[in-house]
Order: structure tokens, then sequence, then C-alpha cells
């Protein structure tokens, strides 16, 4: 007797979203990420890419780093009450 089942499709995540229109290229949130799952962008203009998106901690490295706050860190529901803006952590005067 032969059985058939179907596997259910599960969509990747998808921790980060590049705002291209901000992002300089710079590939610092590359550089930064601690497990390397961002890929440098080919070229000046192009946003990194996102290698391994079921890899990311969620930690918000990158976020921190961007001197574009070209990133959107979607976190998972679980994470959002712990999670902070960059803006809580500074002082006033910084961003000046
Ligand atoms: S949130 Fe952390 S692990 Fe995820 S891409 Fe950014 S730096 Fe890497
Ligand atoms: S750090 Fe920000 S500006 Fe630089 S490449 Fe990454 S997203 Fe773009």
């Amino acid at each position: 007797m032969s059985r058939s089942f179907t596997l259910r499709h599960v969509e990747p995540s998808k921790p980060i979203t590049f705002d291209p229109k901000k992002c300089i290229g710079c590939n610092r949130c590359v550089n930064v990420c601690p497990i390397d799952i961002l890929l440098p962008s080919a070229s000046n203009g192009e946003t990194p890419v996102v290698a391994y998106p079921d890899e990311c901690w969620y930690c918000g490295c990158c976020v921190m780093e961007c001197p574009a706050e070209a990133i959107i860190l979607g976190h998972p529901l679980m994470n959002q009450v712990r999670w902070v803006e960059k803006k809580s952590l500074m002082k006033e005067g910084d961003l000046k």
C-alpha cells in the first residue's frame, strides 16, 4: 500500500529589509554581522544581500552600525518586547 503526503510550504524568514533609497553601500552592516549572513553589495548604489535569513540572531548590530538608518529589522513577535531603538540609547546631542 502506498501513501501520499504533501509538504507544507514554509516561507523563509525575512529578518532584514534594506531601504535602497537610504543605503549608501558602505557594507558596514556586512562587516559587523557576527555570523556573516550578509553578502556585500556588488557595487556602489546597491544594498547588501541577506544570504542566510533563517540564521539571523536578530541581535540588531547591523541596524546600530548603519550610518544611514537604511535597515529595518523585522523581529519575531517573541522578541519585540525586548527591542529598544537606537535613538533611545543616545544622550541628547549625540545626533548633532
Ligand atoms: S540582526 Fe544581527 S545576525 Fe541578523 S543580520 Fe543583523 S547583525 Fe547579522
Ligand atoms: S550599513 Fe547601511 S548604508 Fe551601509 S551598506 Fe549596510 S544598509 Fe547600506
